[in-house]
């Protein structure tokens, strides 16, 4: 019998994670898991219960709905990866705008959101045979994944990705946003208190600042097949 392994590809904002983890689940046949979804999914409950604002987070609040928010994933055969859903209503497309970007790193600094969000997600991981990717999975979430990537590239590539990429869904921002937006992520996931971004120890690190997304794929879909091959033996 095949065993299969947990693959963790934690790294910076708009490194391109979820690109090259839901095509390296296909490859494999294995499910891919985006834990940065689920953040954005109770962000965007806050917004809506008027819990977060530019001015205010009343964190208390939000921890006691937390029991409120309930989150799951379903898969679109046509668009070929799973959805977000928040009880029971398809979000998808409300989560990645940059409104709920400029929240998410703050309401991920909460200890309780975190502790919730890490048992669903170890519960979606617990027969193995998954590709998920964050900013704590391979040191947190699966310490014990055999195989955790750790993406980089710089700031401004970055946010040159994640920018082409909004203009193109139509929304309406400047670079300049996007580029402080991924900055001041960066620098509130890596600096807070619970859970912070840092690379496990035992991570390989990806910059992919001068790597088309076939060669990045090709990288790291070698790795995991040596990987499995190893666990095979
Ligand atoms: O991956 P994505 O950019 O969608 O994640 C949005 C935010 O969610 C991150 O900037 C971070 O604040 C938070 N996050 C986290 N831990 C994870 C995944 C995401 O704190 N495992």
């Amino acid at each position: 019998m095949m065993h299969n392994i947990t693959i963790a590809i934690d790294g910076y904002s708009s490194t391109g994670k979820s690109t090259v983890a839901k095509r390296l689940a296909k490859a494999l046949g294995y499910v891919y898991v985006d834990s940065g979804a689920m953040y954005r999914a109770v962000t965007f409950y806050a917004m809506q219960k008027g819990l977060i604002s530019k001015t205010y987070f009343h964190e208390q609040q939000l921890i006691e709905h937390l029991d409120a928010i309930n989150i799951n994933f379903k898969f679109n055969k046509d668009l070929g990866f799973a959805e977000v859903y928040l009880n029971g209503e398809n979000i998808e497309k409300h989560i990645r705008t940059l409104d709920v970007s400029q929240f998410v790193s703050q309401v991920a600094t909460v200890s309780e959101v975190r502790e919730q969000l890490v048992l669903q997600q170890q519960h979606f991981g617990k027969h193995k045979g998954v590709v998920m990717d964050g900013r704590d999975i391979g040191t947190v979430v699966f310490p014990d994944a055999e195989l955790k990537l750790f993406m980089t590239a710089s700031a401004e590539k970055r946010a040159q990705r994640r920018y082409d990429e909004l203009i193109e869904r139509g929304d309406e921002v400047s670079f300049e946003d996007v580029l402080k937006n991924v900055q001041t992520r960066d620098h509130i996931d890596s600096t807070r208190e619970d859970s912070p971004l840092t690379m496990a120890e035992d991570a390989i690190k990806v910059d992919n600042s001068n790597l088309n997304l076939d060669e990045q794929f090709e990288f790291i879909y070698t790795l995991a097949k040596a990987k499995i091959a190893e666990y095979n033996q």
